[in-house]
């Protein structure tokens, strides 16, 4: 079995997603005691978020490549970053790194075109839904990509940062995110992309009514796969 790194703390609510999910997978592939073979590196959030919210991205990148290199320098045979919004540096952390970055945003992408969709609503961070890196990378896949407009974009990123990094999965939100979904569902999106690590916290499959491509179980899924190719 290959080892996993993962590069993680982003917050560490998914992180811990994260851990539960590749071993529970490995288990459930291998049988018996079998686990997952993983290094991680875990980061301060909050020095995380105060590089996002100045917009220094450059210095973030070095600090998450430097991370990357530790994990290879441990035995890690490939690199999970944890959170949709640090891919925003993804090139970074593959110059740093010999070893694969398995992008998140691929294997979703991928997630998608076998569910035979290719227009999606994609949930996340502000940076996330704003900013090109993430949905032009879901794009180059040939699919179409929404995003929420106004204050429902708002109220998505905002339920990120005060509620779900911190362990708050709050009811309210719930419905919040389910009322967010139906109207880019009438806007014309066939599944959603929860495009942030921690939203499958909150929503799922039950939730609303199209599929849904919850990205930390689905990087996790990716992961087992090639640490048991
Ligand atoms: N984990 C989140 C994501 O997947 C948000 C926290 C972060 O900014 O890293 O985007």
């Amino acid at each position: 079995m290959r080892k996993i790194g993962l590069l993680g703390g982003m917050s560490w609510e998914s992180t811990a997603l994260y851990y539960r999910l590749l071993n529970e997978d490995v288990r459930e592939r291998l049988g018996g005691f079998h686990s997952a073979r993983i290094v991680m590196a875990s980061v301060d959030f909050a020095d995380i978020e105060a590089m996002q919210v100045a917009g220094d991205w450059d210095t973030a990148g070095v600090a998450l490549a430097e991370e990357a290199r530790s994990l290879e320098a441990a035995g890690a045979e490939c690199v999970v970053l944890c959170t949709n919004t640090m891919h925003k540096v993804a090139d970074a952390i593959e110059a740093a790194v010999t070893i694969p970055l398995l992008h998140l945003a691929d294997v979703t992408a991928d997630a998608v075109k076998a569910a035979g969709l290719d227009r999606v609503a994609l949930l996340g961070t502000r940076f996330t839904m704003e900013q090109p890196f993430y949905a032009d990378r879901l794009r180059s896949h040939g699919l179409e990509v929404l995003v929420p407009e106004g204050d429902d974009l708002t109220l998505v990123h905002d339920v990120i940062y005060d509620e779900l990094v911190l362990g708050a999965v709050r009811p309210e939100s719930r419905t919040s995110y389910v009322d967010v979904v139906r109207r880019l569902v009438e806007r014309g999106a066939g599944g959603v992309v929860l495009g942030c690590t921690e939203i499958e916290l909150l929503i799922g499959p039950d939730d609303v009514d199209v599929p849904v491509f919850a990205t930390t179980a689905l990087h996790a899924r990716a992961a087992v796969d090639f640490a048991l190719s």
